[in-house]
């Protein structure tokens, strides 16, 4: 047996963190964690480190961090810290091959810039690493000679059909998304809703915050975002269709009309499991596709009227600077507001709308900026929910 590949992985009790756990106990032959984060939940991170044996642990939230010692819950061979410091320190470990980094919201953003500049392969979930900070992010990750993985299941797929087209060859990406909960809803029926209908993904099994940016396509806007900086394409490169059945992953159309898809069921599995692996391939991590029986791929474009944080994702991408951090900002506070009913699901749209009107559009200039840049946002969209208050 070679030596095996050794994970940081960073949000392990989340969705994705769920996942990434189910590929490494089933390909512990090829891969070993060494480090894992989780924002407050001690109890089930010291059930995943007591499972993997797992030397390097860290708790983000201080106070989780202070009981969890006081209780003696993980024992006392387990290097354990707390904070940013902590997420950064375990990312740039020593015995870390790859950091997949998976935690909610912006919290990703020094970690992710400690791995690179500790020459770690990284492997990117969280959104708000090339949302907020691609520039940043692209720019370390060329210097210090790092590939970025991503983890996503389109990004993924754009990187597994882009491998072998020289970039002169690329016309376009295309992004697959599902439309979400409400694609065949009447439109006027919108406007009344329930949060409990829009958590309701047709396909995909996934936290509340993607669930509810999948019905407004919020997070395709996201994802657009992403594969700008990722595959390093102009905004008018990057496009959306609505794929019902979640299979085909992505597509990369070249410049002769080609059009090459990824195709696997919408299981995060498969995508995390070539992240884990790459360069090389295992076994499917779950049920493959099944060609014996019969089975439909339909595509449509999106209609943008059921659909207004897709077209404000692409003001934001054409406008540049902090728009997309703006975007993100504003629709991360507006969901959060849907989420404990304090808003109506349209009104995501229309505060992600105002918010990105009345802030002044700047390119931050360092990653404190892009924090700092990020806490306004998210301030003015705060202020934009109680003016929608129901
Ligand atoms: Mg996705």
């Amino acid at each position: 047996m070679g030596a095996r590949k050794k994970v940081v992985l960073l949000g392990a009790t989340g969705s994705i963190g769920t996942s990434a756990l189910k590929v490494i106990r089933q390909r512990s032959d090829r891969l070993e964690l060494v480090g894992i984060a989780a924002n407050q939940n001690a109890e089930a991170l010291a059930a995943i480190a007591k499972e993997f044996s797992v030397p390097s642990v860290c708790l983000y939230d201080e106070d989780a961090y202070r009981s969890a010692k006081a209780d003696e819950l993980f024992p006392k061979s387990i290097e354990l810290s707390c904070g940013s410091e902590g997420l950064c320190r375990l990312a740039s470990h020593p015995d870390c091959d790859i950091a997949l980094i998976a935690v909610v919201g912006t919290q990703g953003l020094l970690p992710a810039l400690a791995a690179i500049e500790a020459g770690k392969t990284l492997a990117v979930a969280s959104k708000e690493i090339l949302v907020l900070a691609g520039k940043f992010i692209m720019e370390a990750a060329e210097k210090a000679g790092v590939r970025l993985l991503p983890v996503d299941s389109e990004h993924n797929a754009l990187f597994q059909c882009l491998e072998g087209i020289p970039k002169p060859h690329v016309s376009r990406l295309v992004l697959t998304g599902s439309g979400g909960s409400f694609r065949d809803l009447p439109t006027e029926q919108l406007q009344t809703v329930s949060l409990e209908q829009a958590l309701k993904h047709p396909n995909w099994d996934m936290g509340p915050k993607v669930t509810i940016d999948s019905a407004t396509m919020a997070n395709k806007g996201l994802e657009m975002i992403e594969a700008k900086w990722l595959f390093g394409m102009e905004p008018h490169q990057v496009d959306v269709v609505i794929h019902s059945q979640s299979i085909v992953h992505s597509m990369v159309e070249c410049i002769d009309g080609s059009v090459i898809a990824q195709m696997s069921p919408p299981d995060m599995a498969f995508a995390i499991q070539h992240t884990l692996l790459y360069p090389d391939r295992g076994a499917a991590p779950a049920q493959r596709l099944d060609f014996s029986s019969p089975f439909t791929l339909d595509f449509r474009p999106p209609d943008l009227e059921r659909y207004p944080c897709l077209s404000l994702a692409r003001h934001a991408i054409k406008a540049g600077g902090g728009a997309p951090g703006i975007f993100n900002a504003a629709n991360e506070i507006a969901v959060d507001a849907f989420v404990q009913e304090r808003i109506k699901f349209v009104e995501i749209a229309k505060i992600v709308e105002k918010t990105l009107e009345t802030i002044d559009n700047r390119e931050p200039g360092t990653i404190d900026e892009v924090l700092e840049y990020d806490s306004q946002a998210r301030a003015e969209a705060a202020r934009n929910v109680s003016l929608f208050n129901l």
